[in-house]
């Protein structure tokens, strides 16, 4: 199958140009203006722009969670993703404590097998380093091509790990050719607030924004960035949120340490008087929670200062009866909001249309940057000759409104409701399929393949 997309704007990282992009099965074959092929089909893309496919580097689909499981699969999950213009997601394998990383990957590979529609990873995430899961870490990064491994510094007895286990993670990663990816909250610290505001019976979702105050997250990414800093190990702080954490990074930048950060489009665009709606705003109840007006002024800056790389979702739905299990308590209320589908739109009205960010900055931080840090580039997150044909076709004027009625995530409210974007997904291709076009998903689940990843330097 060939095709020809003609007119359209292309924008990358790094270039802005109206041509004509020519696709022959799988891959992009040619770039320019009036190309000499006669492709099977054409698409007149006048008028809009062309974005790499987004990838969202952090997602939890069917992830099992307190009994439960995150809302959307990995079938409802990828399919919203590419009505919102992402073509690639990386997820998070959750190892079990007392048990092998092997045994984590052959549970998430059963349930995403066979049901992606769009493309997917994985980050492993240990929860329990030892002499066992450290002699696993090569065979991940060398045969399986899955080469972040994250950490928790929170959930205390279920998640995290001690900084004997961090240092120690780090230098096999560091060995082998990995990155070390974060989640920076100091957990005994949120764990002592959590367990004082219920004893004083304070239960509404308030309170879970005020046991993980700033510094709690500021203290735990300063010390990460020390310890990548010491055993020179890449690192990489998932969903940052806050002034304080930004500067320590940015503390750490002045002894030429390259620490990358990613935020969450939450943290840009929402805030924490959210939780002032009694329980309503258990909607909004994650982890970190959502910071005051002031940090989400320093995410910005952060973005145009290129210290902020990366803007993900974390992804992880739950449907109000499943909010509910957090009604009298809300250390009970499962952590996480449904926006998979958003990012790219979202970002767009608020970063680009807004004047916020320019073009290009907007393509970096949702589609290149995610693939070069994790070792997917140039295959994924740019438009050029030899890579996937992972295309979204945007039209920058369209307004529309969000709303559950209309989203594709398999939650029943959304996060955004009523928020007016401008800038609207018109088509999306996939590895040089048309996967979205006219509101319609065109794919089957079992089209997403898993992309194995390249070892990763920490630089880009
Ligand atoms: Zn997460």
């Amino acid at each position: 199958m060939s095709i020809l997309i003609k007119n359209g704007r292309i924008i990358t990282a790094d270039a802005d140009c109206i041509a004509d992009i020519v696709i022959e099965g799988e891959t992009i074959r040619a770039i320019g203006k009036d190309l000499p092929f006669n492709a099977e089909e054409i698409i007149d893309a006048s008028g809009m722009l062309i974005f790499p496919g987004g990838i969202d580097p952090h997602v939890h689909l069917d992830m099992p969670f307190m009994g439960t499981y995150s809302s959307d699969n990995y079938e409802t999950g990828t399919r919203a993703a590419l009505f919102g213009g992402t073509t690639t997601v990386i997820d998070f394998i959750l190892q079990k404590q007392g048990a092998s990383l092997q045994n984590a990957l052959d549970e998430w590979r059963s349930r995403a097998n066979g049901n992606a529609i769009g493309d997917y990873s994985f980050h492993m995430a240990v929860t329990d380093f030892n002499e066992n899961t450290k002699k696993e870490i090569q065979h991940f990064i060398e045969e399986e091509g899955i080469t972040s491994f994250k950490t928790f510094m929170a959930y205390k007895g279920a998640l995290m790990i001690d900084d004997r286990q961090m240092i120690g993670l780090m230098e096999e990663v560091k060995k082998q050719g990995g990155m070390i990816t974060v989640h920076a909250t100091n957990g005994d610290m949120i764990d002592y607030l959590v367990q004082k505001y219920r004893e004083e019976k304070k239960f509404s979702p308030w309170y879970h924004y005020l046991s993980q105050p700033e510094v709690t997250e500021a203290e735990a990414s300063e010390r990460f960035a020390d310890m990548a800093h010491y055993t020179g190990c890449p690192g990489y702080i998932v969903h940052l949120t806050c002034e304080g954490a930004l500067n320590a990074v940015r503390n750490a930048t002045r002894r030429n340490q390259n620490l990358l950060v990613e935020t969450c489009i939450q943290y840009l665009v929402l805030d924490a008087s959210l939780y002032e709606k009694n329980f309503e705003g258990a909607k909004w109840v994650m982890s970190p929670p959502l910071r005051e007006k002031k940090d989400r002024e320093t995410l910005w800056a952060g973005i145009n200062q290129g210290i902020v790389k990366v803007v993900a979702t974390d992804h992880c739905p739950f449907k109000w009866e499943q909010k509910l299990m957090g009604k009298d308590d809300f250390s009970k209320i499962p952590n996480g909001h449904p926006a998979i589908e958003h990012r790219m739109e979202l970002l767009y009205s608020e970063g680009v249309h807004k004047g916020k960010i320019s073009l290009n900055k907007y393509v970096e931080v949702t589609c290149t940057n995610p693939a070069k840090i994790f070792g997917m580039f140039p295959r994924k997150g740019t438009i050029g000759i030899g890579s996937d044909a992972d295309l979204v076709i945007f039209d920058p004027h369209e307004k529309h409104t969000i709303s559950v009625s209309t989203h594709h995530m398999n939650v029943d409210y959304s996060a955004y409701e009523g928020w007016e974007v401008t800038g609207k997904v018109k088509a999306v291709l996939l590895r040089g399929e048309v996967a979205i076009d006219n509101n319609e998903c065109k794919i089957e689940k079992g089209f997403g393949k898993f992309i194995k990843r390249n070892k990763v330097s920490g630089k880009i």
